[in-house]
């Protein structure tokens, strides 16, 4: 029979590939916990309108890329294709608009329809962060600190840049757009047919289009900084000068529009050439009426989303297989003798694996392949005796230990001779 292949877009992550998504998994929980986010988990899917109303028609999320389908009893439900929608979805839902702020950690897979390369897939994996009711610019920085923390902690700071832009309030929006609609229009028979399309319904998005001739245009369209009013042109000096204080360094980019809609004043992406066109690790921005289009109340708001892929790409190199004890029966001792030995070692925290079978040499050799720090030899007339022979397997040295001390104080026995795993 012909095997079935893994869906298009989709992988497996085994052995250093998962070694490298936990390292990144655990690392942002970790930091994300010292700066006061508690981990969510939503459900993998959602109603359709949950990301349709937010993320707008015209993205190319909504337009090209979610896995949508009916259910049985044909309602629409899609597979989520980001966390920020879905975060505030439960927000509203779970009734804590009146326990503000909130600030939220998620990890977990997402979904989207995209053309499949190195660092895009169809099943793709993001942790991201969400500070929820907060209007001050230092909210925005902790946010970005938080995310530039974790890149430091993973060691790929240095690979990557921090781009900022701001996007301003309703009012400079509205101005801006009124000035974008009324360059491109000048440029109908140059612009590309999606963009036509975004003229009408959304004429920012432009700016996001990957088309050349686009891009041209784009190069001298109207500036958003030209357009803003007091109080964003304050809210972004604000923020610059808080994240200086803060010691981070970014670059202004005002290509920097984020292809959903629900974006307001601060946007930024932590961009790395490292990866080609797949370049951005982590992106985000203010979302401050996000809430209100889920039916709650305003809840100003600041978040990002980072690719688990490719920042594991990032990583200098995967971690390790932890190490572990290896136990070797020699001769056939009794197997009551040997398991209690065994639980009793896992009991203390000490990682002990055992074959099922094999002669001598076969164990020791499946001992070295699993980068086992000890072996301890199990014979009759070691258990008659109660008193046990553990090789450490970087010195090769071997040494004596008693039973009692094995049942007691196991750990101790490892770490003083050698591993540091332990
Ligand atoms: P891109 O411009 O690369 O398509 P995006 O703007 O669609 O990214 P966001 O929706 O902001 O991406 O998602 C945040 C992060 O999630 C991205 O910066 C990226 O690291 C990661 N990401 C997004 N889409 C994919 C995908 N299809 N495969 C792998 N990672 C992805
Ligand atoms: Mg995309």
């Amino acid at each position: 029979m012909s095997t079935i292949q893994p869906v298009r877009g989709t992988h497996d992550l085994i052995g250093e590939d998962q070694r490298r998504y936990a390292h990144v998994v655990s690392t942002a929980r970790h930091h994300a916990g010292l700066y006061g986010f508690e981990e969510w988990a939503t459900p993998i899917f959602e109603d359709t309108r949950v990301f349709s109303r937010s993320l707008g028609d015209t993205s190319d999320v909504v337009s090209k890329e979610m896995y949508s389908f009916s259910d049985r009893d044909g309602e629409s439900l899609t597979l989520r294709p980001e966390g920020t929608a879905a975060i505030c979805r439960a927000l509203v839902t779970n009734g804590l608009t009146q326990s503000l702020p909130q600030k939220v950690f998620y990890a977990g897979p997402m979904f989207r329809y995209e053309r499949p390369q190195k660092g895009r897939y169809r099943q793709f994996h993001q942790i991201g962060a969400e500070l929820l009711g907060a209007a001050e610019p230092l909210a925005d920085v902790e946010a970005i600190a938080l995310g530039y923390q974790i890149l430091t902690a993973l060691g790929v700071a240095d690979d990557v840049t921090l781009e900022l832009n701001t996007l301003g309030d309703t009012a400079s929006r509205e101005a801006w757009r009124a000035a974008l609609v009324s360059y491109f229009s000048g440029y109908k028979d140059k612009l590309s047919e999606d963009s036509l399309i975004r003229l009408e319904k959304n004429p920012l998005r432009i700016l996001d289009s990957k088309d050349a001739n686009d891009r041209a245009l784009v190069a001298n369209a109207p500036m958003m900084e030209e357009h803003l009013t007091p109080d964003a042109k304050a809210f972004w000096l604000d923020l610059r000068q808080t994240l200086d204080g803060f010691g981070i360094a970014y670059q202004i980019n005002t290509s920097i529009v984020r292809g959903l809609d629900y974006y307001n004043h601060t946007t930024f992406e932590f961009v790395t050439r490292k990866l080609g066109s797949q370049g951005t690790v982590m992106a985000g921005g203010r979302y401050d009426g996000l809430v209100q289009q889920m039916g709650g109340p305003e809840v100003p708001s600041i978040g990002w989303a980072a690719g688990v892929e490719r920042l594991s790409m990032l990583l200098e190199a995967a971690p390790a297989v932890p190490q572990s004890v290896v136990i070797v029966p020699v001769g056939a001792p009794d197997n009551a003798a040997v398991f209690k030995i065994l639980q009793s070692l896992r009991q203390q925290g000490v990682r002990v694996e055992i074959g099922y079978k094999g002669s001598l040499r076969k164990r020791m050799e499946r001992a070295g392949k699993q980068n086992a720090s000890h072996v301890l030899f199990l014979g009759e007339d070691e258990l008659a005796r109660g008193a046990f022979r553990v090789k450490t397997m970087a010195s090769g040295q071997e040494q004596e230990v008693s039973h009692d001390r094995l049942l007691s104080d196991a750990k101790a026995v490892f770490a003083a001779s050698g591993d540091t795993s332990l």
